[in-house]
């Protein structure tokens, strides 16, 4: 599967920009180097997708740059070869714990196309492990290929997909970590924490910002950061292990229910909120464990999702029908971002918000025949709605407050109305805190920690 630029999407360099490039020979997937203003820098030419003066060059850090042809030097370098890891043998050692790696796909089990410079999934499981080849000296590596795609693809029918494999397959390993895009990882995460309640060994989901074949590729450093806490602590349940900062030198592991992608591109962009990680661990198998208790109760698996099930973001003109056209196409729960501690724009107070009346309204009808939840689109800190009279007037019209990312809550909602039909019932479970998923205690320390 490929994605960037590709068929339609290419335009024509401008005849300027052709003709720097026709003097070198070079063409669209080329390795050149540039010397603009005295810098020189070297990547892979891009097609053109905005300005046909403007040629676009994928540096080997990852980047694109634009540059202009006025005063620039371009030199054709040589292509590199396509030199797939070896593939390794492993002899299992009975004396080491056995980890299986399920490969979902992302960035993490992607190269760059020389050809477009766009970034692809294909790689095997063998390829990531070969390249990777320090997980063998920690544990015995089974992998498999559950699904090849980026994480913004995925829907929750593979999120159900994936908890159905990783209940049947858990017994026989010590842990397991999902290879995933990062760009949805903590829906997945949370989708697995619900859905596998009290699963006895670790579940561990790794992604990286940079594909597997880059110098700068954080994928190793977190898989075997993974490994190691997988092999290194007593840790079960779900988890994401990433990148704590932009050093190569520990990892953070997050709940799966409390985590977050904050940042496009660092690779340290995954954060918990409102609690503090769960470890920090480094690639030699350090493991330090914040307060941790591990789960004793039965292991559940509760497969199940309700898909018409919304995540809304409340903001400033926000208009009842765009709420109220999910109530028409029959969506039975909607997680609102409200505004500060749970707001949404329901008071009339002159003639320019006369129509506020009716957001109130609406929400009155909805939350009848179905749920709505109310997260806060700070991320951080309490859903206060008993503060102000907006938060305590939404409660009386049924909505519930809830202490998630909105993330976390929209998926809790959609795995409670996969569970009952009873409204009642999911009610209730929308105030339960199954699986700790609602923070009672906000760790002030864990504030942009
Ligand atoms: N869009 C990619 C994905 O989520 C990004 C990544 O893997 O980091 O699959």
């Amino acid at each position: 599967m490929s994605v960037g630029i590709k068929g339609d999407d290419i335009m024509d360099y401008s005849p300027a920009v052709k003709k720097i490039l026709a003097k070198e020979k070079i063409e669209v997937g080329n390795r050149l180097s540039v010397e603009k203003g005295g810098k020189i820098s070297e990547g892979v030419l891009m097609p053109n997708t905005g300005d046909p003066n403007v040629l676009v060059v994928k540096l080997d850090n990852g980047y694109n740059v634009g540059l202009t042809p006025e005063g620039i030097k371009i030199k054709k370098l040589a292509q590199p070869k396509r030199v797939l890891p070896k593939k390794m043998k492993y002899e299992r050692d009975e004396s080491k714990k056995t980890i299986l790696i399920l490969h979902t796909g992302g960035t993490i089990a992607s190269r760059i196309d020389y050809e477009t410079g766009a970034v692809n999934t294909s790689i095997t499981p063998e390829d990531l492990i070969a390249s990777v080849p320090e997980l063998a000296a920690i544990a015995n590596i089974r992998a498999e290929i559950v699904f090849q795609m980026f994480s913004e693809d995925l829907e929750p029918d593979h999120w159900m997909l994936l908890a159905k494999k990783i209940a049947q397959d858990y017994e026989r390993y010590d842990g397991i970590i999902v290879t995933h895009g990062t760009d949805t990882i903590h829906y997945t995460s949370a989708a697995l924490s619900f859905m596998l309640q009290n699963i006895p060994k670790p579940v561990i989901l790794v992604g990286s910002q940079r594909s597997s074949d880059r110098g700068s590729s954080d994928a190793a450093m977190n898989l075997l950061c993974a490994a190691q806490f997988i092999v290194n602590s007593n840790f079960a349940g779900v988890a994401v292990c990433m990148h704590a900062n932009m050093d190569d030198d520990y990892c953070y592991v997050h709940s799966g229910l409390h985590v977050r992608k904050m940042h496009t591109s660092r690779r340290d962009s995954f954060r918990s909120i409102d609690v503090m990680p769960i470890a920090k661990v480094s690639t030699s198998g350090t493991v330090e464990m914040s307060e941790y208790k591990k789960p004793s109760g039965e292991f559940k698996p509760l497969i199940a999702f309700e898909k018409k099930v919304a995540l809304v973001k409340v903001h400033p003109g926000f208009n009842h029908r765009e709420l109220e056209s999910y109530g028409k196409i029959g969506y039975r729960g909607i997680v609102l971002e409200g505004t500060g501690l749970g707001h949404a724009p329901i008071n009339a107070v002159d003639k320019l918000t006369k129509h506020h009346a009716l957001l109130l309204s609406v929400i009155k009808k909805m939350t009848k025949k179905g749920i709505i939840a109310m997260t806060s689109q700070c991320l951080y800190g309490k859903v206060g709605m008993n503060v102000y009279s907006t938060g305590r007037v939404l409660q009386e019209a049924g909505v519930i407050p809830v202490q998630m990312t909105p993330e976390a809550a929209f998926v809790k909602l959609g795995w409670v109305l996969g569970q009952t039909k009873n409204l009642e019932v999911a009610k209730n479970l929308m105030v339960e805190n199954i699986m700790g998923e609602q923070i009672e205690r906000i760790d002030p320390k864990a504030f942009l920690f």
